[in-house]
This record gives C-alpha cells, sequence and structure tokens, in this order.
C-alpha cells in the first residue's frame, strides 16, 4: 500500500544507525505506572504491542531505573527483570516485526524521591523530597557501569535499542548545570568537566552494546532554567555525544522544576521544533523533536521546515493508538486528538496513579477494557450528546447495538461546547470533530433539536435508556442572587450575558479560572502563537540565553478587567486544580493582576456589591458583575421519570453525580457501561 500523498515526509524510511525505521513517528516515552504493577509484562506487552499495530516507526519505553537509586520506579537489574521484558520485545516484535522498540534508561538522580538519591553535589531541587547524596568518585564510576550494565540487558531481552534521557532535571542533567553541578573535581567547574558524566556513560553503553544496537540520547535542548545550559553547550553536547557513537538526538525542553509549560494545552502546536532545528544543522545523525506535536499534519509540517528527522508523539499515542495507520490512509478525521488537558496521564503519573487517557478510557488497561461484539444487538436510547453521552453512544454502536442519541441543543458536545471558547482550551475543537466523525462511522442515529422525555422514549420502546442529560449550574441561595448584576457563568461564556468593569467570581474551580481568563483576556490566544507564548512565559527563542529564558518577569496581555475570584475554603485558591498544569493557571491570572481571595462567606448582593466576609472581616466588594461559578447539580429529572414509568435506565456523567465531574470521570464511566451492555 501507498501512504495517503499529504504525509510523504512522514511515510519516507530513515537510517538511524545500523539500521532503518519505517517512518518518522515515534511514539515517546513516558512512565505510565504499568512498570510497576504485579503483572507488569503482560500489560506493558499489550499496551505496546497495540501501538507497534497502530503503525509508529519506533516505541520508546517508559523510563526504567539502571540502579537501586534511581528512582521509585521499575528497574532492570538482572535476569529476573530481562524476563519481564521479553514479554514486551517479543509481543511488539510478534504485533509488527518493522517496528523497533527502543527501552529508555532513567536514573532520576535527585528527582527519585528515595533518601538514598544521588547527585553530583547535595542540591536539593525545588520539586525534589530529599536533598541528594553527593556521588563519590568510586559512586559516579558505579552509575556509568549500571548504565552499561542496564543498557546489556535491554539488549538481551529483545530490546533494538535504547534511549539514555539526560535531560529534565534528572541525574545526568544535573552534572550539566552549574547550579546543581558544584564540584570542584574533574566532574565539575569547567563545562568540559561538567559534561564529562555523559560522555563517559556513552562510551560505557555503546562499548556494552556493541555496534548493532539503536542508541537515542535525549538532551535538554532548552532546559528553561535561569542560568541553564547555554546554547553552544547543547551544540558541544550533542557534537560529543554524536562523535562517542549517539545513532539519534532527541530534543527535549525544560526541567520538571522549570516555570514555563511545556507541554499543557496552552503550549503552542510544535512551539519548540525550532530549537531541534537549529540544533539539526549543527550534526550529522539525525534528531528528533517534540512536545504538543499531535496531529499528522503538524508532524509533516515539522519535517517540510527541516526542523527534525523523526517525531515524537507521546501522549497522542494514548489518546489513539492508531494515529499513524489512520494518517497513512488519510483518516485523520478519524484520529483521537490529545488535546494537551495532562488530566489523566501526567497528572495521574504524578500524584502516583496508573496512567490513562481523558480521550481515551482504554490507554493502559488494554487487557480490561475490551471492546468486542455483541452477541445479542438490542436498540439502545442515549440522552444527551455530551462526552458521556458521545463516548457512550459511538463505543455501544461500534460493538453493533442499533443507537440512537438524543440532544436538545443544535450541536452535539454539551459543555464542552463551552470549555472551547476558553482561550488556551482550543484543542477542545477537535475532541468534538472526532466524535462527529464516530457518530457518523458508526452509525448513530442522530436527533439534535429533541429534548425528549420518559413517555416518549417509553412509547419508543427502547431496550435500554442511557441517561447523559449532564448538570444544572447550581445558584447559591443567597439575599440578592436575582440581582441584575448577578449572571450565570453559561451566559457569559455563551456571550449573552453583559459583564462589567468590575468583577466578582463566586466560586474558584476549574470554571470559575477558565471564566477569569475568558473574561480578562487579550489579543491572541498564547495557544495559537508561539511569540505570543514566548513573551507570555519569558521564553527568547531567537536569542536562546542561558536555559532559553529572559530572566524578567514575563508579561501578559490583558483587557484591564478588574476581577476577585472567590471561595468559601480556607485553602491557597486554586489548589484543586490540575497537579501539572494548575500552576500555569494560578500565575497566568496573578500576573493579570487578578486577586484570589479564601475564606469568604457570602451574605448578599445589592446596587452596593457583593457583602461577605473575608476571614471574618466584613467587606463589600464594590463590583458591577457577579459571576455565579458555584458548581453544578445532576440534572436528574429525566431519570427520575423514567424509573417511575419502568423504563430500563442507566445514569452516566454529570447527571449522575455532578460533584467533582470532568470530563475524564464522564467519558471513562460512560466507556465502562458502553462494553458492559
Ligand atoms: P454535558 O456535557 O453537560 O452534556 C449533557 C447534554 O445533555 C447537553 O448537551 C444537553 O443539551 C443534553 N440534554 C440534557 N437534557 C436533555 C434532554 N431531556 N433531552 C435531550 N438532551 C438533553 N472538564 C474537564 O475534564 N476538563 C476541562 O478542562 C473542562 N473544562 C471545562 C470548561 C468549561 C467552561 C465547562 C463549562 C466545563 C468544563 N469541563 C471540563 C467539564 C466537562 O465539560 C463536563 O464534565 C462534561 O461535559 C460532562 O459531560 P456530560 O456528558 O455528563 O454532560
Ligand atoms: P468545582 O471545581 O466543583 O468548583 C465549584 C466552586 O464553587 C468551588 O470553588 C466551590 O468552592 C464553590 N461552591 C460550591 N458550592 C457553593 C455554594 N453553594 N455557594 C458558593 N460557592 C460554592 O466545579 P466547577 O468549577 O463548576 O467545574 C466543574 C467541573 O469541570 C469540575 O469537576 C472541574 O474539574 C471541571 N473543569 C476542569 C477544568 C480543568 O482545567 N481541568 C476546567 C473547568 C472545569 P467553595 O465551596 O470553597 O466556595
Ligand atoms: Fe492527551 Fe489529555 Fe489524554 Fe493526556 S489525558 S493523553 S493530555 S488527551
Amino acid at each position: 500500500m501507498t501512504p495517503h500523498p499529504r504525509y510523504p515526509h512522514i511515510f519516507s524510511p530513515l537510517k538511524i544507525g545500523h539500521t532503518e525505521i519505517k517512518n518518522r513517528i515515534l511514539m515517546g516515552s513516558m512512565h505510565t505506572g504499568l512498570e510497576d504493577q504485579p503483572d507488569a509484562g503482560e500489560r506493558m506487552a499489550a499496551y505496546f504491542a497495540e501501538r507497534a499495530r497502530g503503525g509508529v516507526g519506533m516505541i520508546i519505553t517508559g523510563g526504567i531505573g539502571p540502579h537501586p537509586s534511581a528512582g521509585y520506579g521499575a528497574k532492570l537489574l538482572g535476569p529476573a527483570d530481562v524476563a519481564v521484558h521479553r514479554q514486551v520485545t517479543e509481543a511488539v516484535h510478534a504485533a509488527a516485526p518493522d517496528v523497533k522498540i527502543v527501552m529508555q534508561i532513567l536514573h532520576s538522580g535527585p528527582l527519585a524521591g528515595t533518601p538514598d538519591c544521588v547527585a553530583p553535589s547535595p542540591v536539593k531541587s525545588r520539586i525534589g523530597r530529599h536533598q541528594p547524596n553527593e556521588l563519590t568518585e568510586e559512586g559516579i564510576a558505579e552509575q556509568i557501569a549500571a548504565f552499561a550494565n542496564c543498557a546489556a540487558l535491554a539488549k538481551e531481552a529483545g530490546y533494538d535499542g535504547v534511549e539514555i534521557i539526560g535531560s529534565a532535571g534528572y541525574l545526568i542533567s544535573t552534572f550539566l548545570v552549574e547550579k546543581t553541578n558544584q564540584r570542584t573535581d574533574r566532574w565539575g567547574g569547567s563545562w568540559e568537566n561538567r559534561m564529562r558524566f555523559p560522555v563517559e556513560v556513552v562510551r560505557a553503553v555503546r562499548a556494552a552494546v556493541g555496534p548493532d544496537f539503536i542508541f537515542v540520547f535525549r538532551i535538554s535542548a532548552m532546559d528553561m532554567l535561569q542560568g541553564g545550559m547555554a546554547w553552544e553547550e547543547v551544540v558541544s553536547l550533542a557534537k560529543a555525544l554524536e562523535a562517542e557513537g549517539v545513532d539519534v538526538i532527541s530534543t527535549h525542553f525544560c526541567w520538571h522544576e522549570s516555570f514555563v509549560p511545556t507541554i499543557a494545552t496552552m503550549v503552542p502546536r510544535a512551539a519548540f521544533a525550532g530549537v531541534t532545528g537549529r540544533l539539526r544543522k549543527e550534526l550529522s545523525i539525525p534528531v528528533i523533536t517534540s512536545n504538543r506535536i499531535n496531529m499528522p499534519q503538524v508532524a509533516e509540517d515539522v519535517l517540510v521546515r527541516g526542523d527534525a528527522d523523526i517525531i515524537s508523539m507521546a501522549r497522542p499515542m494514548l489518546a489513539d493508538p492508531d494515529l499513524v495507520n489512520k494518517a497513512f490512509e488519510g483518516r485523520e478525521d478519524e484520529i483521537n486528538t490529545c488535546i494537551a488537558c495532562n488530566q489523566a496521564c501526567l497528572d495521574h503519573t504524578f500524584t502516583g496513579k496508573l496512567t490513562s487517557c481523558l480521550v481515551n478510557a482504554r490507554a493502559c488497561r488494554e487487557t480490561e477494557v475490551v471492546i468486542a461484539p455483541t452477541a445479542a444487538r438490542r436498540r439502545i436510547a442515549v440522552v444527551g450528546a455530551g462526552p458521556a453521552g458521545l463516548a457512550c453512544a459511538t463505543i455501544t454502536a461500534e460493538r453493533g447495538h442499533q443507537v440512537t442519541l438524543f440532544d436538545a441543543a443544535s450541536e452535539i458536545g454539551g459543555q464542552f461546547n463551552l470549555a472551547k471558547q476558553i482561550p488556551g482550551k482550543e484543542e477542545f475543537h477537535e475532541t468534538l470533530r472526532y466524535f462527529a466523525r464516530m457518530v457518523e462511522l458508526r452509525g448513530v442515529d442522530l436527533r439534535l433539536n429533541t429534548r425528549v422525555d420518559a413517555e416518549q422514549l417509553q412509547a419508543m420502546g427502547f431496550d435500554e435508556v442511557v441517561v447523559a442529560t449532564g448538570i444544572t449550574p447550581r445558584t447559591p441561595a443567597l439575599p440578592g442572587i436575582d440581582h441584575p448584576k448577578v449572571v450565570r457563568y453559561i451566559d457569559v461564556i455563551q456571550g449573552t450575558a453583559q459583564v462589567g468593569q468590575k468583577v466578582a467570581i463566586m466560586g474558584a474551580g476549574g470554571i470559575g479560572f477558565d471564566v477569569a481568563e475568558l473574561i480578562t483576556h487579550a489579543g491572541t490566544s498564547a495557544a495559537l502563537d508561539i511569540d505570543t507564548f514566548a513573551r507570555e512565559w519569558g521564553v527568547d527563542f531567537k536569542n536562546h540565553p542561558r536555559g532559553g529564558v529572559t530572566g524578567i518577569e514575563p508579561q501578559v496581555a490583558s483587557n484591564g478587567r478588574e476581577v476577585t475570584l472567590l471561595q468559601r475554603k480556607a485553602t491557597p485558591v486554586g489548589q484543586g486544580l490540575g497537579k501539572t498544569t494548575g500552576w500555569t493557571h494560578r500565575l497566568t491570572l496573578q500576573r493579570r493582576g487578578i486577586k484570589m481571595v479564601s475564606g469568604v462567606d457570602y451574605l448578599k448582593i445589592d446596587d452596593a456589591g457583593l457583602h461577605c466576609t473575608i476571614g471574618g472581616e466584613p467587606a463589600v466588594l464594590d463590583v458591577d458583575t457577579v459571576i455565579v461559578c458555584a458548581g453544578q447539580e445532576p440534572a436528574r429529572g429525566l431519570y427520575d421519570d423514567l424509573v417511575a414509568l419502568g423504563v430500563p435506565a442507566q445514569l452516566i456523567g454529570g447527571a449522575y453525580e455532578a460533584t467533582e465531574l470532568d470530563a475524564k470521570r464522564a467519558i471513562k464511566q460512560a466507556t465502562e457501561l458502553a462494553i458492559a451492555m
């Protein structure tokens, strides 16, 4: 078969080291937590084999530790571990003999999370749990030998190669940067001394694995640290590694502790590829770029510009394991696109939960969540075409049931139609495009502009009704809540409510933050413009100062509205937002001058404004508008009516439970119901 003509660069083979990869898409490394499960071998085998069948050229596994001090994740230290990894490599090679699988070797160094963690100097990371132990000369030799041993074991386990991660604030990168390497021996001080450790590691690894083994090294092309690596150092390191026998350089951006978002939704697509492009000009081996490349056209454009030889897509492979096959066949409208929310992947990883994906609840649960054809085709009604109803209807229909999907609105999507209007959440359009195509492809009978009640559904004689009617915004019982200056968030987002110059937002959950973003936003969305993004986060792509950051407090454009974001809880505002993205929202709003106030007790609203107490002290906020973002209640009326009529019904999404509901939970619950019906 020939690839679709839209993607000639993606589907051209590439020679790397002693071998060749069939196309330019790589599944990037992600720690999923599968590595640490008791049945790790079986589950990783199913997870990777599914992605191999999906058409990628090469897969890089999650990081595996080479030494007991490497971190709390899985390690490859001896024969028992080799047996686990052999299950993975055999499954991948059986699923797709032309796909390469490469194991990432990760030594977390000061981020290992255990008291025995090690580093060149005893400098605690901003995000580390412990002060690391300074490595002795013997300790350094032991670590180098451990990398080599681990690589040799990976070869024995049947991998096609190894990737060593030398970025992100992990062990190797801490040797490179002055603030974490304060040694005065031959491993610290001058640049030549600071880069000695990675060079020695690479030399030892190549000697251990021989020439016929893919060797990828991941460097921080821009570490986003003040006083981080200078561009000349990045180039000099990459050249030295090439000279030591590395086959491919993979570019990584930022350390985990840096204050620049590099993969969240508000980062423009392919924002960092230009940096890889500059490095590519300096080297003769292939280079990999990554970060926010989530659709084939974005990847093709990067390759056309000459910014990289290989495109790493990590989270997009969680969202859709068949992404590459779909691109090959020109079916990109069927791709379930990663929306860069981090909600089920990185937020899970960093809170010790198994990774999955908001838009694909099967991710990392391949052996449990099986979409099998039904043995008994039934007529099923799904009421509500929000994320829950869409996931349930399309998967149920995929299994062979006859599905009718009703929505009172004129378009599918439910609350996602509000979410997609928030600057920085433009990717949410993709999920709705995907579901629209799935509705069509799976033969779901979609009835828009159709509000159905229990009697109508009963008369239509469905075998089962799934109620996914979502939520009703909560209206706090407060004197003056019906005052003309009080508006609902839905009306603000839909543009049907007037919002004044001075605003109080009542409720600081995800929606309170999104509304604050929307009503203070000015200019182009940073998510759509690399220059705006760079300005708002203090990144200088052009001059590449040390670390790539300017060190000057970034400017975030504002339309000048005076906004106060309020919550009753005494905890810091925004504490409940996503682990890996919450800080970006807090910082952006603070830089716009938005006030955040906790410990509020609302009293009443009148012409003078919002009367409340703050930390027990009376206050009157003189505002023109009060926007209510006080959470939601389940919209369950239809379900109750169906039950009263004796119609078999199931509840999912916001209609089931509105408290702390997000699309991740809605889609997961819908998927689990759909595979069981
Ligand atoms: P809904 O999306 O509310 O859909 C319910 C649907 O049912 C609606 O389309 C409605 O028209 C229809 N309906 C109701 N009654 C009937 C009836 N009788 N007949 C026919 N149709 C009916 N979640 C996240 O995870 N991450 C985010 O970043 C995020 N951002 C958000 C930003 C905003 C501004 C908003 C408003 C929400 C956001 N959410 C986010 C929340 C997320 O959108 C919801 O959790 C999700 O939409 C709930 O899905 P659902 O299918 O249960 O309900
Ligand atoms: P939420 O996160 O539950 O926040 C509701 C807010 O209202 C809280 O600040 C709560 O804090 C306040 N509140 C609750 N009851 C109140 C009452 N009776 N009177 C006044 N204030 C009250 O809900 P949401 O912001 O509406 O978001 C809905 C869902 O969408 C959430 O689950 C969220 O995860 C999801 N979402 C996620 C994102 C994201 O970026 N990941 C963005 C938007 C939405 P106090 O009780 O302390 O005042
Ligand atoms: Fe992408 Fe969100 Fe899925 Fe993570 S959870 S893979 S960011 S869509």
